[in-house]
């Protein structure tokens, strides 16, 4: 059985941002990669200029997202439908019974989300980090919500490093910092993750500040790091897969 790789993010482009190499490489190795997405993003910005109107972003930004899914090799995207920028005031219950529900159903090794900082103190972000590792340690306990299936435990669960992808992309001491526990070479699948990023076109003026824009972008594209938040100890830090001592 190839393994399950569940993404569980906030927004519409963060798992392009954080992640998008790190998908194509496991989807090509033939992992299912399964994505999470809390909100619509509506409450982002549409554009400089707006690409549409206020009330027309939400349709916009989960086109944008499911455009970029396809050009990652996304199996499935599971939108749980929150408000943007008020995703701290999702209801506790609810939210886990929806992220339990695909935990057993998609029955991942793997789950990467937010560090509890967000990355970037985004409290949409910090919120989804909270309620991911809620409803890991819940879906592995049978006497939460038997009705959704044989509990699950996931043998790993990592957050996005707490640093800026592009700093940590630049800098050769990296992998010495704590709070890198893996460094993912995904230079391979550069051209796919720049694609997945434009493709979230309302977004293309932040694409452009953090990676477009500058000379060394082929190096910002070349290289995702990340953080072991539990899972079987690593024999090397950074490691270089996030399935490392997973057993098939
Ligand atoms: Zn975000």
């Amino acid at each position: 059985m190839p393994h399950t790789l569940l993404l569980s993010f906030a927004h519409p482009d963060d798992e392009s941002f954080l992640a998008g190499g790190t998908v194509c490489r496991y989807a090509a190795e033939g992992v299912r990669v399964v994505l999470s997405c809390a909100t619509r993003g509506e409450a982002g910005k549409a554009g400089d200029p707006p690409l549409c109107t206020p009330a027309e972003l939400p349709v916009v930004r989960e086109h944008e997202l499911r455009e970029a899914a396809a050009i990652l090799a996304i199996a499935a995207i599971h939108l749980l439908g929150y408000h943007d920028r008020a995703l701290d005031a999702a209801p506790p219950d609810q939210i886990r019974e929806q992220l339990v529900a695909l935990i057993r159903r998609e029955r991942p090794a793997v789950v990467l989300t937010f560090d509890p900082n967000g990355a970037n103190l985004h409290p949409d972000h910090v919120a989804i980090s909270r309620f991911t590792s809620d409803a890991v340690a819940a879906a592995a306990d049978p006497r939460w919500f038997p009705a959704l299936g044989a509990a699950h435990e996931v043998a790993r669960l990592v957050w996005v490093a707490g640093r800026h992808p592009w700093d940590l992309a630049r800098d050769p001491e990296a992998g010495a910092k704590p709070g890198v526990d893996f460094a993912i070479d995904v230079g391979r699948w550069w051209a796919q993750r720049l694609a997945a990023l434009e493709a979230h076109r309302t977004q293309r003026p932040s694409v452009q500040r953090h990676f477009l824009r500058h000379a060394d972008r082929d190096v910002l594209l070349s290289r995702e790091f990340f953080r072991q938040a539990w899972g079987p100890p690593l024999a090397v830090r950074p490691a270089e897969d996030l399935f490392e001592g997973i057993g098939s």
